[in-house]
């Protein structure tokens, strides 16, 4: 399922953790936001290595 939920697409740079919000634009910065959907990086998940090395494997797997 699709998720409405945006995160400001700077969050990285500019605050410690995913700033959600429901608009276009980050309600703390102002910059653009993108889809949260997929989950977002989160540098403190534990499986987000295991996840991405996954998603690396399959991306690389020919069709
Ligand atoms: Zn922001």
């Amino acid at each position: 399922m699709k998720s409405d939920i945006r995160v400001c697409s700077a969050w990285r740079d500019r605050h410690d953790r995913p700033v959600y919000s429901l608009s276009e634009t980050c309600p703390e910065c102002g910059a653009a936001t993108e889809n949260s959907a997929p989950a977002p990086y989160n540098p403190e998940d534990p499986h987000g290595e295991y996840r991405r090395a996954r998603k690396r494997r399959l991306a690389e797997e020919p069709e």
